[in-house]
């Protein structure tokens, strides 16, 4: 539905006739999705306040302090530098077709390190010591048709 008379427009991400999301997220909680106007896509981290490490995925207890109530959540950076990666050949068990590249990405802003899939560039082009940027979009279709949004990591260029 549309207000044309506020200028206003909100795109309806639902089919009509059976109710289900045109997309859906890889797991409530990783990153902010869908973005309000503006908002730049960030993974969601949780950071212990007594001793400043940072988590994630988010953690409910901090395995340095175990003390409760510490942890506050925390946008991570977007940039990043990869400390590894590999190139999968065959299909993921949950359906992202290969050719495709994952690895592990430090964050120097938040000093930690994120586990994540590479995208916008021939997999085997990723490199340990390169520059990448923070990216929210689909990475698969589910059995339902439903585009899942997940957080990939692309080249700086
Ligand atoms: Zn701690």
């Amino acid at each position: 539905m549309s207000d044309v008379s506020k200028g206003e427009i909100i795109i309806s991400r639902t089919y009509p006739t059976i109710g289900l999301d045109l997309e859906t997220v890889v797991q409530p909680g990783l990153f902010n999705y869908p973005l309000a106007n503006g908002e730049k896509a960030a993974l969601l981290a949780n950071r212990c306040r007594s001793c400043g490490r940072t988590f994630f995925p988010k953690r409910s207890l901090c395995p340095e302090c175990f003390v409760d109530g510490e942890m506050e959540e925390v946008k991570l950076d977007t940039r990043g530098i990869i400390y590894s990666t590999t190139v999968v050949t065959v299909p993921s068990p949950a359906g992202i077709k290969p050719p495709y590249a994952y690895g592990y990405v430090d964050l120097p802003a938040n000093n930690v390190r994120v586990f994540a899939l590479f995208a916008g560039a021939d997999p085997r082009t990723f490199v340990p010591g390169q520059e990448v940027d923070l990216v929210v979009e689909p990475i698969m279709v589910n059995k339902q048709g439903q585009k899942v949004i997940g957080y990939k990591f692309r080249k700086v260029l």
